[in-house]
């Protein structure tokens, strides 16, 4: 226990003491706005932690669970013999670590979604290698460099690798591996983990829809959706990735969409200290791509050397185009037209199980509907990201979109290993005898 809580406060100690050199990395790698940075890297990061160190001497305990009479027999219908008592006995979960851990990370949050993962791994005993994304240099590089200092550097280390020396790490048996990153990569990962039997969670993503009825105040609707759009100039796995409302809808919706970007970012939102830049030319030129797809209504601006795009809204757009058919992890908002709530519910319906669905509506029916007919890895009603900020839900992914959960408890859940225990004593042994040979049918009581 001390062990554990003094590793950690020495990853709080990093997180305080070198917040502006964070602030600094991220800000190199993908122009994260400081004050997006301060929050999503260093003040979630924080209150996992003291979650952990507030909860951790009472969840790493033993945890004693009821008794039964494990075996029964009815002989009549009033008398019962009883074969087998654990009552005396000590029956309990032991909170085992899995030993050492692999957890490989993605760029678009490159701090909380290393140390996220590493504070319940440390809280849950368990030795540990991280690996950053190499696709945030700055990060990687000051990640790799400064927090070993920080750790116990005989069971906590940092790999710095590519795809192909992350293929060859994979190759190692490890006793537990958290992967964050795209699905396609989460098949390998799952594969590699398979040949060993290694337990994992897949941290995965995809394309979170977002439905807005035509009841509701469609001022806050379009700072919300708009804020969880573009926080990470739209590089956040629980985006809202697409809207789907009514052509009447859509027509109101469009003018505050474009006042809450003027409101945010001003009116260039290139000079905007508060917007952000894509990370990387392949992931720039990718997004190129897909703004091909239908029109552009808000935004559509780019600026290859800066690796800039504006906040951008699109419509006109079909099921079949590029922008649908792969998340889209930028600035880029598509509207989709539906008739109806039910016609929203079927088109979620008929793609891949997402890693958050929203619903915006002042009828609490509607967005209990949508909650109730559809499945997803978490929901969100009337706000977007906000759930994910709670260390007392769960967070993950199902079917295409991931598989397990953590933050707080889950967290440290899923970095433990729950062995069931039961503890005799070495008396009353004639307690014992029915359930030894030579059996009988009388033993049964029949
Ligand atoms: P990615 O899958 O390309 O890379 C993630 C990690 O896997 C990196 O560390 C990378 O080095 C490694 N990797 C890449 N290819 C590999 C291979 N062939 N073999 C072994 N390792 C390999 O993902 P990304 O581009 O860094 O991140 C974007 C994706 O991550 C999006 O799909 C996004 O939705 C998802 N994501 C999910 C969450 C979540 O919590 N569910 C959070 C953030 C991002």
């Amino acid at each position: 226990m001390e062990y554990r809580v003094a590793q950690l406060e020495a990853l709080g100690r990093f997180l305080d003491e070198k917040k502006q050199d964070i602030l600094e990395a991220t800000a190199l790698d993908m122009g994260k706005p400081p004050f997006e940075a301060e929050f999503s890297e260093i003040l979630l990061c924080k209150n996992e932690l003291n979650e952990m160190l507030n909860n951790l001497s009472h969840w790493m305990k033993d945890e004693h669970v009821d008794k039964n009479l494990t075996v029964v027999q009815r002989r009549t219908p009033d008398a019962v013999g009883v074969l087998q008592v654990t009552r005396l006995d000590s029956v309990f979960i032991r909170k085992d670590p899995y030993g050492v851990v692999l957890i490989i990370a993605p760029w678009n949050y490159p701090v909380h979604l290393l140390l996220v993962p590493l504070i319940g791994a440390i809280a849950a005993g368990n030795c540990v290698i991280i690996k950053p994304s190499e696709v945030t240099k700055n990060t990687e590089r000051f990640v790799a460099e400064v927090l070993p200092g920080y750790l116990d550097k005989d069971c906590f280390a940092v790999v710095t690798a590519g795809v192909q020396e992350t293929t060859r790490l994979l190759e190692n048996k490890f006793d537990y591996i958290f992967y964050t990153g795209s699905p396609s990569v989460g098949r390998i990962v799952m594969a590699a983990a398979a040949k060993h039997l290694t337990p994992a969670t897949l941290e995965l993503g995809g394309k979170n829809p977002c439905y807005v009825s035509d009841t509701c105040d469609v001022q806050n609707v379009a700072r919300r959706v708009a804020w969880g759009r573009f926080f990470n100039t739209g590089q956040t796995c629980v985006a809202p990735d697409y809207v789907l409302c009514s052509a009447e809808m859509r027509e109101k919706l469009l003018p505050a969409l474009r006042e809450a970007i003027t409101d945010f970012y001003g009116p260039n939102p290139r000079e905007s200290p508060d917007f952000g830049r894509i990370v990387g030319d392949k992931q720039f030129q990718r997004l190129l791509m897909l703004l091909r797809s239908g029109r552009v209504v808000i935004g559509g601006q780019t600026d290859e050397e800066e690796r800039y795009i504006a906040p951008t809204v699109l419509v006109d757009l079909q099921p079949s185009d590029p922008i649908m058919q792969e998340e889209i992890f930028g600035p880029i908002l598509p509207i989709i037209i539906v008739a109806n709530m039910d016609e929203a519910i079927d088109f979620i319906n008929s793609h891949e199980r997402p890693l958050v669905v929203y619903a915006f509506s002042s009828n609490d029916k509607v967005v209990n509907q949508v909650l109730e007919r559809t499945s997803s890895g978490g929901f969100c009603g009337n706000d977007t990201l906000m759930h994910v900020t709670l260390t007392s839900l769960p967070f993950g992914g199902i079917g295409n979109s991931g598989l397990g959960m953590y933050h707080g408890k889950f967290t440290f859940d899923t970095f433990t290993h729950h062995r069931g225990c039961l503890h005799r004593g070495m008396g009353r042994e004639a307690l014992n005898a029915l359930r030894y040979p030579p059996y009988s049918q009388q033993k049964l009581g029949i």
